[in-house]
């Protein structure tokens, strides 16, 4: 299936990378996915693959060891990777946050450090903002991070819900910290990124900071979600993303805008995938002395899925290209967020409904998908948030002039 979700004006490097991730995911994912997940387990092999491949390292600039592409580059190639099974996207998809906000926002120092070893893969990174009692509200956090003398952090709090929160080994984790900020600060002045090192696995991971285990998930199974327990945890100051407090509000928003984009191509992935698998059933499955792509209410279901599998392609490239440009792009992708999570959700679904009872069944993929589309409406971000951002910008666009 190929006429769908074209991309115009590609580089041949870029066309190159896609077609070696394209073929990766045909020939290695697809065919076991359905039954990791059904196991909920860690994809060990794809990952060492994707690694070989240089994924992990594709936003990273060169001077670091990384690929040094574009973010339309790494969109693509994530669409590819979640047409073939969204959680593997996932395990990637932090590790690119957390090496991008090093790239934006880190020290010197930090990027030496961290950057050609998130290359390599070696370092994984996770991130982490929500806690139990907050996602969407994230000025509420309430971990804290207290400076003593001799210039050392003590980081206390709960943190929830980390995408790679065991088997990363690099987490920038946000909290408050009102050192050098005056009591009446604003929340979102008053938070800072500590970038913790810590043992993969799970227990107390280092002095102080407990993975708790994983969190039994509806879908999304193979890519690990934990909590993390800080308890009297140590940070030395150099370990304060870009070396200054009070900006980490503004970095963690930074690295999820990026995020978004992400998300959407994920949710264009998915999308694909369920439109690949219908629109192949209908022409199986036959009723009434035809088959069911031939009656004209399946026929408009797939006209319809196939409609919103370009739209939300469309949005998602123009996200990442405005992004690319220099350009503020929070309008754009917050706009692709909603539309890519929303729009893959309803040809899941359709999907799902060609599949008439077989789709109930755990033999056909599509089961898997319908687990999966959900948590697209909730990452980086829900709907009501995403929309909230996209009213706030028109009318800042659009102001009365009156
Ligand atoms: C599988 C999974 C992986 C995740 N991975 C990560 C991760 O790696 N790192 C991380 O930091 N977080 C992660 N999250 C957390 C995720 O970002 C939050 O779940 C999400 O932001 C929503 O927050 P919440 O669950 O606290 O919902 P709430 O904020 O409590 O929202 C509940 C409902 O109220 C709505 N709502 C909230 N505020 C408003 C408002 N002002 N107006 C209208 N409606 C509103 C929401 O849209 C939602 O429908 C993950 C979550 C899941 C499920």
């Amino acid at each position: 299936m190929s006429r769908l979700a074209q991309t115009a004006g590609l580089t041949d490097v870029q066309r190159e990378i896609l077609s070696t991730v394209r073929d990766f995911v045909d020939k290695e994912i697809i065919p076991v996915a359905t039954q990791l997940e059904h196991r909920d387990e860690y994809p060990t092999q794809i990952v060492e693959g994707l690694t070989e491949l240089g994924l992990f390292g594709l936003m990273i600039p060169e001077e670091y060891g990384g690929l040094g592409e574009s973010l339309l580059t790494y969109a693509l190639c994530v669409e590819e990777i979640a047409r073939g099974w969204m959680s593997v996207s996932g395990i990637i998809n932090t590790h690119f946050i957390v090496a991008y906000m090093l790239k934006q926002h880190g020290t010197q120092e930090q990027k030496d450090t961290f950057l050609p070893r998130m290359a390599l893969g070696e370092v994984r990174g996770a991130f982490s903002m929500s806690e139990p009692a907050l996602g969407s509200d994230v000025s509420a956090i309430t971990s804290k991070g207290v400076r003593e003398e001799g210039g050392e952090y003590v980081l206390n709090g709960q943190k929830m819900w980390l995408t790679n929160g065991g088997t990363s080994t690099l987490v920038a984790v946000l909290c408050r910290s009102d050192e050098g900020h005056p009591e009446g600060t604003a929340p979102h002045k008053s938070m800072t990124t500590f970038l913790v090192e810590k043992e993969a696995g799970f227990g107390e991971v280092r002095p102080g900071l407990t993975i708790p285990g994983k969190i039994d998930k509806m879908g999304y199974k193979g890519v690990d979600t934990t909590e993390l327990i800080m308890d009297g945890l140590r940070i030395p100051a150099n370990r304060v993303l870009g070396g200054t407090t009070g900006r980490g509000f503004y970095q963690m928003m930074d690295g999820v805008e990026v995020g978004r984009v992400n998300v959407a191509a994920r949710g264009c992935g998915v999308a694909q995938r369920a439109f690949e698998l219908g629109v192949s059933y209908a022409q199986q499955r036959h009723t009434f002395g035809k088959p069911i792509a031939q009656h004209q209410a399946i026929q408009f279901k797939l006209a319809e899925m196939a409609t919103k599998v370009e739209a939300a392609h469309a949005m998602m490239v123009n996200a990442a290209r405005k992004k690319d440009s220099g350009e503020r792009n929070d309008l754009e992708a917050g706009m692709a967020k909603y539309l890519a999570s929303e729009y893959c959700k309803e040809v899941v679904e359709d999907a799902f409904r060609i599949h008439g009872g077989y789709g109930f069944s755990k033999e056909y993929e599509i089961e898997r998908l319908y687990r999966e589309a959900p948590m697209l409406l909730i990452g980086e971000g829900t709907a009501e948030i995403q929309k909230m951002i996209i009213g706030r910008r028109l009318l800042e666009e659009y102001r009365f002039q009156g």
